[in-house]
């Protein structure tokens, strides 16, 4: 089975730890955000890409979510002594290491999809990991404090150093419009039998690849499942709801599933606390969403793959929706079958 993934960070990555877990045999293709990537100190920075790579690779810190497993600080401490900021952005010596290689490799002439490729050649995933694009997309937030007056922001200074806590006026991935999916990335979604959207941020993970020209299209083709980051109408963790808000969705289980909308998705994962939830031409199913151990987060990737199959097998003429199939009075198409309804 081939499988493709879109992931933002933490919540894509443990997500996708489930998914190996569930899926030992499938070919995993993750998709990953770039839209967070920033320079610091003259280096390039990918958090979501080395979250991926760092949890599926195990160097992850655990506990943090993100950053390197026996991590110590003293390049941060150093440069801390010189007056040289941010500080607000956590960059330990490990990871350090990761920032310096990708910097010399672009600065070498290779694009990210190949410094990512090389740099996995170390932490060995097990998945292909290819950034959304070569190109620079970068999410900017338009702020309004007080003091100094609107202005726009890269996406981290808003999200670390602020905490989200001053509104976003709104959200936008600058470059992305005239950005091109980095290569292999439709190819391996075309090939996929099931496109998966994990518990990433709906709008700057997730939101942000799709954003890529040809991205959308290329994943709307498929069958889709995603799973709910939204559970009980707040964000499991960290501040989706300041982004949701920002582009006028409400934080809610429904309310994202409508954002993507049917046209993208085919299914859709919710937690037992929104079991209530509808939403028109997208298949909803609800299941204990917390990914609280590894044993809970690959019963919600199996589950998903389980959507998923069934909703594929709908839509193929003829196709049935198995034996415990849902199947209610069709699917777009009108080849879904009359079955039992749960
Ligand atoms: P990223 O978008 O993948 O970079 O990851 P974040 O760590 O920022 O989290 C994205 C979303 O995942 C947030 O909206 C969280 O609410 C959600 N999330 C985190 N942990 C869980 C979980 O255990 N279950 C579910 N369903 N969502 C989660
Ligand atoms: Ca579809």
């Amino acid at each position: 089975m081939r499988i493709v993934a879109l992931a933002g960070g933490i919540g894509g990555a443990r997500f996708l730890r489930g998914l190996q877990a569930a899926a030992p045999e499938a070919e995993i293709t993750v998709i990953g955000n770039t839209g967070d990537d920033i320079s610091l100190f003259g280096l390039r920075v990918c958090p979501d890409l080395d979250t991926v790579m760092y949890t599926l690779g195990g160097g992850i810190n655990e506990e943090q979510g993100w950053g390197r497993t026996g991590e110590t600080f003293a390049v941060k401490e150093e440069l801390g002594a010189y007056g040289v900021g941010p500080d607000w952005f956590g960059l330990g010596d490990r990871d350090f290491a990761t920032h310096i290689v990708r910097t010399q490799m672009l600065a070498a002439g290779y694009p990210l999809s190949a410094v990512t490729a090389a740099l996995c050649d170390r932490w060995k995933p097990g998945v292909r990991l290819i950034p959304m694009t070569d190109d620079q997309v970068e999410t900017h937030v338009v702020v309004d404090e007080p003091e100094r007056g609107r202005r726009a922001i890269h996406f981290q200074e808003w999200w670390v150093r602020m905490r989200a806590s001053v509104p976003a006026e709104s959200i936008s991935a600058v470059g992305a419009a005239d950005a091109s999916p980095a290569p292999g990335v439709l190819a391996a979604i075309e090939a996929a039998d099931v496109v998966l959207l994990p518990p990433s941020n709906p709008v700057v993970s997730i939101g942000t690849i799709l954003a890529v020209p040809g991205i959308r299209a290329a994943v709307a083709a498929k069958t889709v499942v995603g799973v709910s980051p939204i559970i009980g109408g707040a964000p499991v963790r960290g501040m989706a709801d300041a982004c949701l808000t920002a582009i006028g969705v409400e934080t809610g289980a429904r309310a994202v599933a409508e954002h993507y909308g049917p046209g993208l998705l085919d299914g859709w994962l919710v937690d037992e606390a929104d079991a209530g939830v509808r939403a028109e031409g997208i298949e909803v199913r609800s299941r204990p969403l917390l990914m609280s151990d590894p044993d809970a987060t690959a019963a919600i990737a199996a589950a998903a793959l389980d959507l998923a199959r069934e909703l594929a097998a709908r839509d193929r003429p003829g196709g049935t929706a198995g034996p415990d199939g849902t199947a209610d009075t069709g699917g777009p198409d009108g080849t879904g079958d009359t079955g039992d309804t749960a």
